[in-house]
């Protein structure tokens, strides 16, 4: 497989395969940049359809580590691990050890954590023959209550931006996904004075946000046309497409959705069309930012981790200042000053 010749390759400084033919571990662990300090990013199990598809997937995620930590302010670079296979068939307490040992081989170029289909409990057995791993039980926990502070932060500073409030007493906000980050944000919105509007398939989640944050539910498909300020998308990746574009009604898109937009050209149509789009891996770092005060020498401690993810709201009006004073669209804008950080160590705005 030709490696340097993927558009996926970013002159990423290392990528490594490993094999373990006792536990059948297959995975690639790709470190796309140190500029900044150790490479961070969780590890995802997944049955991909070939290896140049896993390869593919591990190139493009260390490098949105790479952007996601620089924009976070933190002193860590980009990595990511995927395992190939089927977890279910597959999960072992040796294949995870023997991830463990081709982590540790990288002498802490590479710090892993649970990404899709990877548990704590997974995890742990990672430790065992490593310590180059964040994000263990009893540490930083989970990562979803900072996650959905930094989204709330970004809401705040996106309609501060484009409707110039500063509270968000009656503003409407959709929110597509109410599960560890999504509820949270939601009960954050309720509280500050939002009006909901929700979709998710769990009606569980739905009946809860209805009586408990007097949330209007709606269906999957209806979600994108509500008559709402703030679409934000709290589940899957990709929501972001032709389709959905053509049914907002919202001016602003802030939520903490991964790989929001399905085509990188929709954040382009997005300013186009006057929408004020919080880049996703900007809005939703808080998660990480919890996790890598793991990673630094000093004790965790979980007041530093919520001052750093408050700083999500001057990054984002920084974004959309620059934007607009540029005439160039917010994601383009986030990468360009994720690249200046990479290089330079320090963003600039001329
Ligand atoms: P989660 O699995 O707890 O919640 C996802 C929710 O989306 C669930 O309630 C699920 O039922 C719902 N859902 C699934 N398909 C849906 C659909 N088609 N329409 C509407 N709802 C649907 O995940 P999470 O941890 O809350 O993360 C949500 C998103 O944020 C993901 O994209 C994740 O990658 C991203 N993210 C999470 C964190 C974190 O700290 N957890 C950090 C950064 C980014």
């Amino acid at each position: 497989m030709a490696v340097f010749d993927l558009v996926d390759f970013d002159n990423h400084e290392q990528v490594v395969y490993c094999s373990d033919s006792a536990s059948g571990l297959k995975a690639i662990i790709a470190v796309h940049s140190t500029a900044l300090g150790p490479a961070a990013g969780g590890c995802r199990f997944w049955d991909y359809a070939s290896d140049e598809a896993a390869l593919k997937d591990v190139l493009r995620l260390s490098k949105g580590m790479t952007y996601k930590n620089a924009m976070a302010g933190l002193k860590l670079g980009g990595g990511k691990g995927v395992i190939i296979g089927d977890p279910k068939n597959l999960k072992s307490d040796s294949l995870f050890k023997a991830f463990g040992t081709a982590v540790n081989n990288l002498n802490g170029r590479y710090y892993t954590a649970e990404d899709v289909n990877i548990t704590t409990g997974d995890m742990a057995m990672v430790n065992q023959n490593t310590e180059f791993v964040s994000g263990l039980e009893g540490k930083s926990g989970n990562p979803g209550p900072f996650t959905a502070l930094g989204t709330f932060l970004g809401i705040k500073a996106a309609v501060k931006f484009k409707l110039g409030k500063d509270d968000l007493t009656g503003i409407k906000v959709a929110v597509q996904g109410l599960g560890s980050v999504g509820y949270s944000l939601c009960e954050k919105l309720h509280n500050a004075g939002a009006e909901l509007v929700v979709t998710d398939i769990n009606q569980v989640a739905l009946d809860k946000a209805a009586s408990e944050l007097n949330a209007t539910v709606v269906g999957l498909d209806e979600i994108y046309n509500q008559d709402v300020d703030v679409f934000s998308p709290c589940a899957l990746g990709a929501s972001i497409d032709d389709n959905s574009i053509a049914q907002l009604k919202a001016v602003i898109i802030a939520g903490c959705a991964n790989n929001q937009l399905a085509e990188a050209r929709h954040d382009q149509v997005l300013q186009e069309k006057g929408i004020l789009y919080a880049p996703d891996y900007v809005i939703n770092a808080g998660g990480i930012i919890n996790v890598a005060l793991e990673i630094y020498p000093e004790p965790y401690c979980a007041d530093s981790a919520t001052k750093l993810v408050e700083k999500i709201y001057h990054t984002l009006m920084n974004i959309f200042e620059t934007a607009v004073d540029k005439n160039m669209p917010t994601g383009f804008i986030s990468d360009q000053m994720a690249r200046d950080i990479i290089t330079n160590g320090h963003i600039h705005n001329s």
